[in-house]
């Protein structure tokens, strides 16, 4: 989250190892691919090919240590797959994740004792969207922070544990007395407390938080919000924030990565994100993001449907909701590349330079705006 180090420039991944200035975490052209066929007889029968839905397809990027990188895209663009892919949920079809220089999955990682990866997993943990969903209503919250200790090792000593998860209730604003209680004795928000305790139980250096805010109320929304950037300041934690609320993540991400059926189209950092789209999607977004200030002016919604990802279009797969696609757009699928504002684009108009991306658009201040465009999110 926004705090105090030094955001890098776009998304390359760069040569990991096992240094402190290497990336936490490097992803190289990951991708998940789903097998969704009818069951075997019926594709028989019926003479069908298998079917195969490319959830992600060749995502790379690289998260510095310190650092909040926020992902976002219209549901479906493989955003939650990312960050399941990443803690584990999922193995990739083709790629290579590596975490603080281990090798967790594809090229490589079958020369990595699996005790060694096991414990290099064990400095992630995942928060996930629903603080309703994700705590078991039968446990009493003491139980649940515990788990993950108690997984890691059953010999602690229980006035150990008690001792641990007070200071972890503490850490997220509860009391002590809170963990003789049930999950539906809280709120929403003190409930994604209790699942950021769990998930820092374990002293994590990396959370993956999926859309941990967008199933609170926004007062509450900003109260997490502030907890995991004052974790992340005390901690030293690094984030991977999925969300689809604009605003939101403009408040908390030092580099925002767009992402358009399985693909990241655009990685940047955030104030130049917001001030100066280049990939026509992300313009796309922000110009549909309400704003009061600017009366008058009319808003561009977000045009056409997402394509059916089964049968995704060929070439760069945004192109036919695109204003700016050309012949070329339709046969070649466009590669990620540095551009002059800063960051990564992956757009055949931006390399050409077609596009007038000068223009700047107003900035999301960090304020009752961003609350507004909360409220009427794009996404
Ligand atoms: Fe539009 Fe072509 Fe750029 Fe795709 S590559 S975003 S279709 S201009």
């Amino acid at each position: 989250m926004k705090g105090g180090h030094r955001p890098i420039e776009g998304g390359a991944v760069r040569p990991a190892g096992d240094g402190a200035g290497a990336p936490l975490l490097v992803l190289e052209d990951v991708a998940r691919t789903f097998d969704v066929s009818p069951p075997w007889l019926n594709r028989v029968l019926e003479r069908r090919p298998r079917t195969l839905l490319h959830a992600v397809d060749g995502v790379s990027l690289a998260i510095e240590r310190g650092e909040t990188l926020a992902l976002v895209g219209e549901s479906g663009c493989g955003k939650s797959t990312v960050a399941r892919l990443i803690v584990g949920l999922h193995a990739p079809t083709r790629g290579t994740l590596r975490f603080d220089g281990t090798v967790l999955a594809g090229d490589g990682a079958g020369a990595v004792a699996p005790a060694a990866r096991r414990l290099a997993r064990r400095g992630m943990q995942m928060i996930f969207q629903d603080p309703y969903a994700s705590l078991n209503p039968r446990w009493r919250v003491r139980d649940i922070v515990a788990e993950p200790i108690l997984a890691r090792s059953s010999a602690v000593p229980p006035r150990e544990i008690d001792t641990r998860v007070a200071a972890l209730l503490a850490q997220v604003g509860l009391a002590a007395s809170d963990g003789a209680k049930y999950p539906h004795q809280f709120s929403g928000g003190q409930r994604q407390r209790i699942s950021i305790a769990r998930a820092l139980s374990t002293e994590p250096r990396f959370l993956v938080c999926d859309e941990p805010t967008s199933a609170l109320d926004v007062s509450v929304q900003a109260q997490v919000l502030n907890l995991m950037r004052d974790l992340q300041r005390r901690l030293g934690l690094t984030y991977l924030f999925i969300s689809h609320n604009l605003a939101v993540v403009h408040h908390v991400a030092d580099r925002v990565g767009v992402m358009y059926l399985g693909r990241v189209v655009e990685i940047a950092p955030t104030r130049r994100l917001f001030a100066l789209p280049q990939h026509p999607y992300t313009r796309m977004l922000l110009e549909a993001v309400p704003d009061l200030s600017i009366v008058g002016r009319e808003r561009v919604a977000v045009a056409g449907e997402v394509p059916n990802p089964l049968d995704p279009p060929p070439g760069c797969t945004f192109h036919p909701r695109c204003p700016s696609a050309e012949d070329r757009c339709r046969r070649e699928a466009p590669m990620l590349r540095r551009c002059a504002a800063g960051g990564e684009v992956a757009c055949h108009a931006v390399e050409e330079g077609r596009l007038d991306v000068r223009v700047p658009l107003p900035l999301l201040p960090d304020g009752p705006r961003a609350g507004r465009a909360a409220a009427g999110n794009p996404l």
